[in-house]
Order: C-alpha cells, then sequence, then structure tokens
C-alpha cells in the first residue's frame, strides 16, 4: 500500500497580505535590516539524496515532487526579480533542490542579467562540468558548489545517491575555467561522518590555489527531516582551530554587510577560508536574506514555518506596484532571528524544508 506522504511544503500556511503602498526610502525590517540578498529556489527536484537536506526515506519513490505547472515560470521570476532589484536587492542567488535539473537555466539567466545585479548560483556540482560554459555566457558571476567529502565512499553515503567525487571536482574545474570563481566549496560537517576530513579538505583547495575558498558549515537543524542533534554539530571554533593548527590564520574582514561566511585568511598568503556558524555564533542580527520557493512564496527565514504566496497575485493580473507593495509588506514586517533562540525543541519544530526554498 502506498505511503501517505504529508507533502512537506504544505506545512507552513501561506499567508496572503493586502498591503499599503510602500512609498520609497530605505527598506527595512523590524530590526533594521535591508534586503540585501534574494535566494530564488528553481525547483524543489534534486539528483541527490543528501542525508541532512533531503533523506531518501523521506524523499523517496512515492514522494510528490511540484508538477510543472506550480512552478514559477521563467518569465515570472524574472518579473519578480525586477521588482526585488527596484526595492534595493543587489545578489540574487539560484538554487534548488538542485537547481541543473531544471531544463534550459542559461534562459533564465540571460532574463535576469539586464537587471544589474550580483547573480550567483549553489548547485551541488554534478552537472557542473556539462552547464559551465553556458551558464557564464548567459552572464551568470560565480557559483557556489557543495561537497562534503573528498573521500569518495563517504561522499557517495552523504549524497545518497552513489555519485562519485571525481565528477563534481570536474565540474568545479569546468566552473573555474568558465571564470566562474572563486568557487566557493561548501562542506556540511557532521561530526561522526566527515569531520575527520576537515583538514584535508581545507589542504585540498589550499593547494589548488586562486580560484576556490573551501567553506566549513555547521550541520543545522534545517526543515522537519533530518534527525538533527547538537551532539551532530562540529562548532566552527573548534574547524578554525584544528585548521589553524596546521596552516596558522588570522581573521579577515566581511566582504559586506551580512555575508553569510565568517572569513579566515592564511597567514602565509595561501588564501582564506569560510565558516559558517548558524547554531554556535548566530548573525540574525546582519540577516538580509529573503527567499522565494518554487512555488512562489517567500521566506523570511531558512529556518520559516510559514510563507507569504505571491504568485496567486503574480496570475491574479496585480501590477508591479502591488507585488512591490507585498514584498515590502512582508520585509518590514519581518522579525526572525531562529538562529538566536534555538532550542533542542524549536530544532524539533515543523520548519519549511531547505530543498524547497534553497539554503
Ligand atoms: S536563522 Fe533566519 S534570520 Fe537568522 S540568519 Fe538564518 S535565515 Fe537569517
Amino acid at each position: 500500500m502506498a505511503k501517505t506522504i504529508i507533502p512537506i511544503r504544505a506545512q507552513g500556511a501561506l499567508a496572503p497580505v493586502r498591503a499599503a503602498p510602500f512609498t520609497g526610502g530605505t527598506l527595512a525590517d523590524t530590526r533594521g535590516r535591508r534586503m540585501h540578498d534574494l535566494r530564488i529556489s528553481v525547483t524543489d527536484r534534486c539528483n541527490f539524496r543528501c542525508v541532512y537536506c533531503m533523506p531518501r526515506e523521506v524523499f523517496d519513490a512515492s514522494y510528490r515532487f511540484l508538477p510543472h505547472g506550480a512552478i514559477l515560470s521563467f518569465e515570472e521570476i524574472a518579473r519578480l526579480a525586477r521588482v526585488f532589484v527596484g526595492l534595493g536587492v543587489q545578489k540574487i542567488r539560484l538554487t534548488g533542490g538542485e537547481p541543473l535539473v531544471r531544463r534550459d537555466l542559461p534562459r533564465l539567466i540571460e532574463l535576469l542579467a539586464p537587471l544589474g545585479a550580483e547573480l550567483t548560483l549553489t548547485t551541488n556540482g554534478s552537472l557542473l562540468a556539462r552547464h559551465a560554459r553556458a551558464l557564464k555566457a548567459a552572464g551568470l558571476h560565480r557559483v557556489t558548489v557543495s561537497l562534503d567529502s573528498l573521500d569518495d565512499a563517504t561522499f557517495r553515503a552523504m549524497n545518497d545517491a552513489d555519485f562519485p567525487v571525481a565528477k563534481v571536482l570536474e565540474g568545479i574545474e569546468a566552473a573555474r575555467e568558465a571564470g566562474l570563481g572563486p568557487v566557493k566549496v561548501n562542506m556540511v560537517v557532521k561530526r561522526g561522518v566527515n569531520d575527520g576530513e576537515i583538514e584535508r579538505m581545507a589542504d585540498f583547495w589550499r593547494a589548488k590555489g586562486a580560484g576556490t575558498i573551501a567553506r566549513f558549515i555547521e550541520y543545522m537543524d534545517v526543515g522537519s527531516t533530518n534527525g538533527w542533534r547538537t551532539d551532530d554539530v562540529v562548532p566552527s571554533a573548534e574547524i578554525v582551530r584544528r585548521i589553524s593548527a596546521r596552516w596558522p590564520l588570522e581573521p579577515a574582514d566581511a566582504n559586506y554587510e551580512g555575508e553569510v561566511a565568517e572569513r579566515w585568511r592564511y597567514k602565509d598568503g595561501a588564501g582564506e577560508i569560510g565558516v559558517i556558524s548558524s547554531v554556535t555564533q548566530a548573525f540574525c542580527s546582519s540577516c538580509t536574506r529573503m527567499r522565494l520557493s518554487t512555488e512562489g512564496a517567500l521566506y523570511t527565514c531558512l529556518f520559516a514555518q510559514g510563507g507569504h504566496d505571491l504568485k496567486a497575485l503574480v496570475r491574479g493580473g496585480a501590477s508591479d506596484e502591488a507585488l512591490r507593495n507585498e514584498i515590502a509588506a512582508v520585509w518590514q514586517a519581518r522579525e526572525d532571528r531562529y538562529s538566536e533562540i534555538r532550542t533542542a525543541q524549536t530544532a524539533k519544530g515543523r520548519k519549511v524544508e531547505m530543498s524547497y526554498i534553497g539554503g
């Protein structure tokens, strides 16, 4: 008998907003944070089943992904992105699921490029070797690649799709050659799974020289399906200490207000690393990220329980001004600071899945 699946995406109620006109000026939320980054999830599908994001026991063969008609078209995404840029967004990141499984993605990038925002993409790298040049030619600026291990067996176990490391390394090389660097290489560190590789990962990308930056991400309680436990978290302070013991590090300034990763430079000039410490060093006070789901809903936090439906407006004939007012109202009402208030209890709460709104 087919298992009844509770559609993960249905858990967060979509709250329609009927907003007062936004009269311009600085758009800030209740904590004075500006909307600098927009993360757009272009698909809820992925060819991997990473254990901390899309565990196979939930996202199995009977899982119902969004039908094509339910996801925003490239034209709808581009129209919304134009409104966001008009409201101050300066950086657009395309995510998923795995964005490169969405067909013809360069066409979307061509639509977004004229908006003048920085255009980046986060990918698992599995299809990057094939698409890197076309993405660059379409106007993409940079890519970030998730790579949780250099050990083939560990990597295959963590992506749970039996996918080899070598193919992802090929993709990163193709991205560098295509001029999509510096390529940030993200490793989600889980104690007892891949934490033994922290130094190896740092060493590997140090040796590659300029053009790549290794980043280490604290394992997070994203969504409601990854069975997160505090004991599995390796604090960034420990990661920095371990790497610095081999190759001395010193703090480096953020590239801009609200940058997610904390930067550390090698004292010997061999580049830098980044750490993302949502669990042990919350950075909500400078969080400038808005998220647009594949289905056209706004999420004001990675750990949100609910979203705000924009698609009904877009498909209901709303004007750009009406969309602008809606988006501004959602941001102005924003209070999110999940990482500051995280407890073992909140970690168990039902939250939107990362694969649905992008990391
Ligand atoms: S927990 Fe939410 S508010 Fe805090 S940094 Fe992450 S996305 Fe931003």
